[in-house]
């Protein structure tokens, strides 16, 4: 049990959750909230970004787990040092961080919807982003050729200095960024400014990019367009940065380079055998039997290899196909009681009980998971229910 689980609220994972979980719920809500997009969510932002730098490191994750926020904040050198939110989104979408910030303009990064198909298969995608792009028509001097003048408020410091008397006698100094030039220590008086950028010196553009989604790529996956991002004076632009978005599927679910799928099957085929059809992702389909004999356990998993997801850069091999098997059972009495004598003879004998006196006959009833304390205690094996976990054993039919 965790002592408090406010980080993993923030990020909307369990207390259970994989490191790849809290990754993927990251990249997600950093997305939705970065400040590019939702301007009034700057605490959201920061919020998201101090349960992640928490949660991803595996001792502070365990401190937090130990001890709650307070841990943390007690933790080490005494006084919280969280990461600027924008140094962590940065490392996260290969930003580079604050140093290539200043030298280059803002990298722009786009969260691309693909299905499972996209990625099996390979798609190209036209995406349309706004970028800022150096005035054509001043390049990006912001006026005329010549216009730009020392500020006269500052007298190009950048820095206004205010006196400010605090007591009889006592001044303190307070220096703010100039209103004039915003600390540019240079501006272009209103009259000469351009008439296209308004004196900004960039322009917002629409650019439509095509994305190239290859075979066998991976939710979350960063494509690249070098060069791409914001343009800004006497700056390199900065990079176009995509990461995929898979949906989930109604059928298959990823793990790595194979594909996990359930299957119902009636208890009869799964004692006499059965013959199935599955639609590949590709819409080719595929026909799997089980042999005479053979008996399907409810939960079992078989396989059919090369027919996972194709590998990034050398599609023509694939993984594995893992099938888990869920047996249905027949409803109660949907077989006459005069019938089951000659059921029974064909299936294996059942085991005789011998009861005794100082033995206690009880009732068997059903029984309601939503009573009692059951609740709490499923809860914690609830992760187990969504099917084999990695690593598991691919039994070949
Ligand atoms: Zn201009
Ligand atoms: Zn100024």
């Amino acid at each position: 049990m965790v002592k408090e689980t406010q980080y993993y609220d923030i990020l909307g994972v369990k207390p259970s959750a994989s490191p790849e979980e809290i990754k993927k719920a990251y990249r997600k809500l950093a997305l939705k909230y970065h400040p590019d997009k939702n301007p009034d969510e700057g605490e959201k932002f920061k919020l998201i970004s101090q349960a992640y730098e928490v949660l991803s490191d595996a001792k502070k994750r365990d401190i937090y787990d130990q001890g709650g926020e307070q841990a943390i904040k007690e933790g080490g050198s005494g006084s919280p040092s969280f990461s600027s939110p924008m140094d962590i989104f940065d490392m996260f979408f290969g930003g580079g961080g604050r140093m290539a910030r200043e030298r280059r303009g803002k990298n722009v990064v786009h969260q691309l919807s693909v299905t499972l198909e996209d990625l099996y298969n390979g798609v190209t995608k036209k995406l349309a982003l706004q970028k800022n792009v150096i005035c054509e028509k001043c390049e990006g001097v912001g006026g005329k050729k010549g216009s730009v003048e020392k500020c006269p408020l500052c007298k190009g410091r950048g820095m206004q200095v205010h006196i400010q008397q605090v007591g009889p006698g006592v001044v303190q100094q307070i220096q703010t960024v100039c209103v004039e030039c915003k600390g540019q220590g240079e501006r272009i008086s209103p009259r000469d400014r351009c008439e296209v950028c308004g004196g900004a010196k960039v322009t917002r553009e629409k650019k439509i990019i095509e994305v190239h989604v290859e075979k066998g790529m991976k939710d979350g996956q960063k494509i690249l367009f070098h060069g791409e991002g914001d343009q800004e004076p006497e700056l390199e632009p900065g990079d176009v940065i995509i990461v995929l978005d898979q949906k989930d599927h109604s059928v298959f679910q990823r793990r790595g380079h194979d594909l996990i799928m359930k299957m119902k099957i009636q208890l009869s085929e799964a004692l006499c055998g059965f013959k199935k059809m599955i639609k590949t992702l590709d819409d080719r389909v595929l026909v799997i039997t089980s042999k005479a004999g053979e008996v399907i356990k409810h939960g079992d998993l078989k396989c059919v290899h090369d027919e996972g997801m194709p590998i990034y850069k050398a599609p023509l091999e694939k993984g594995t196909l893992i099938i888990q098997f869920l047996v249905t059972f027949p409803e109660k009495h949907w077989l006459p009681p005069d019938k089951l004598p000659q059921l029974e003879a064909l299936l294996p004998p059942r085991h005789k009980v011998r009861v005794t006196d100082d033995m206690d006959q009880v009732e068997l009833k059903e029984f309601d998971p939503s009573e009692q304390g059951w609740r709490q205690h499923r809860e914690a094996y609830e992760d187990d229910d969504d099917g084999p976990r990695a690593g598991v054993q691919c039994q070949t039919a």
